[in-house]
């Protein structure tokens, strides 16, 4: 028998959360294939008892009353590049995350029902929920329940708190939920739901989904698994299958030389990717901001940085399949127009953020520490998979800028 449980009204909106999860106890894995609609383009969303992907307007348990989520706005998250080239970004991000699943990622309704739909766009506010959550879910255990509708609040992401790196990672986050996965404590995890400076940038790009101790976070009760760790591929293989054998499975390989000293405030770097099908796609970021996508040969980006600036440069290499290829490099700017000597080291070790981290979203990052109970419409998601991409960021900042810049 399945699980189902509702974890839909919490404090946060004024009504009491039920007297206990509706848990039906149930049998075997539900399996695929499941059907995943990233809607960029905005929906109409009215409450109801359960939610129903497929209408028109959708029907939301976690719309308060209606609401009206626009259509995902890329030049709040990736100003640099095309509307497009940013939904692409997002798009193939998930598609990587849940690659060993049979999930079909789609930026168009499906065909038929049942399929769980994002929406990928707007801000929390737009149904009522607080300003520092960059999505929201119910957890569905076992992915009992057809036409689950979740939220991905782009229009709160900007580059600095996490970019469409972080709208990725969050609309898998919120995907998770609805695939019945509960938060866990492991921070590398793409369900992990405490935000904390914890991560390194190179993680920030190679999150999983893992395994880990169960978090309560946000939950309250458990819900959905017992025991730790939580086997979440496992857990995802029962709910939405397993994606067949065969196919390409191989990763592009990317080969970069970057520079071995100081940059120059505006600098080209230049890459090499090659696959054994195709690479599709060379995306290069700054920080967590996606500067260029690029389709075809030469790859080749230009940076600019402010003079003495210390910052990362990522460049990811995607084939049809949404294998990838990644390599992050730290460099430094230099003050004067050319020279220095400490750009382009590896990463490797380097990038450990473990400064204290101002809090308010202003310069810093909206935390709440670990234990904080903020109560949330909801599964009272805290997005900290995407704040914590976004604090690392400011806290690794905050920290070259103490230092100096050599
Ligand atoms: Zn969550």
């Amino acid at each position: 028998m399945r699980k189902y449980a509702l974890v839909a009204c919490v404090a946060a909106c004024g009504c009491a959360p039920p007297n206990r999860p509706v848990v039906v106890a149930a049998e075997a894995c539900r399996g695929g294939p499941a059907a995943l609609w990233l809607d960029f383009e905005g929906a109409g969303v009215v409450h109801a008892n359960g939610d129903d992907a497929a209408a028109m307007p959708v029907t939301s348990v976690l719309a308060a009353t209606s609401a009206v989520i626009p259509p995902f706005d890329s030049t709040v998250s990736a100003p640099a590049v095309t509307r497009s080239q940013a939904i692409d970004a997002v798009v193939d991000r998930v598609r990587t995350l849940f690659l060993p699943f049979d999930v079909r990622v789609s930026t168009t309704r499906p065909v038929a029902a049942p399929y769980t739909r994002i929406l990928v766009g707007g801000m929390a506010s737009a149904l009522g929920v607080t300003a520092t959550e960059a999505g929201l879910a119910r957890l569905d255990c076992g992915n009992a329940t057809d036409g689950d509708v979740a939220y991905v609040f782009a229009g709160e992401l900007t580059p600095d708190y996490g970019g469409v790196v972080g709208v990725a990672n969050v609309a898998a986050h919120e995907a998770g939920h609805a695939f019945g996965l509960e938060h866990v404590t492991a921070a590398t995890d793409v369900m992990y739901a405490v935000a904390s400076p914890s991560l390194t940038l190179p993680e920030l790009f190679g999150l999983s989904f893992g395994s880990g101790s169960y978090s309560s976070y946000g939950a309250g009760t458990r819900l959905c698994s017992g025991g730790d760790p939580i086997d979440e591929a496992a857990a995802l293989a029962c709910n939405v299958g397993l994606r067949a054998g065969g196919g390409d499975v191989t990763s592009p390989s990317l080969t970069w030389n970057p520079p071995a000293s100081d940059v120059a405030t505006r600098f080209r770097v230049a890459f090499d990717a090659s696959d054994d099908v195709g690479v599709v796609r060379v995306e290069v970021y700054k920080n967590l901001e996606l500067i260029a996508s690029l389709d075809a040969p030469p790859y080749e980006a230009d940076i600019s940085a402010t003079p003495s600036e210390h910052f990362y440069v990522t460049v990811e290499a995607i084939d049809a399949a949404a294998n990838r290829a990644v390599e992050t490099r730290i460099f430094t700017a230099a003050s004067a127009p050319t020279g220095g000597s400490d750009g382009g080291v590896a990463p490797a070790g380097d990038l450990a953020v473990s400064d204290p981290v101002p809090s308010g979203r202003s310069g810093g990052c909206s935390i709440a520490p670990p234990g904080n109970a903020v109560a949330h419409p909801g599964e009272t998601s805290w997005p900290g998979v995407m704040l914590a991409l976004a604090c690392a960021v400011a806290a690794v900042r905050a920290r070259r800028r103490s230092s100096g810049s050599g």
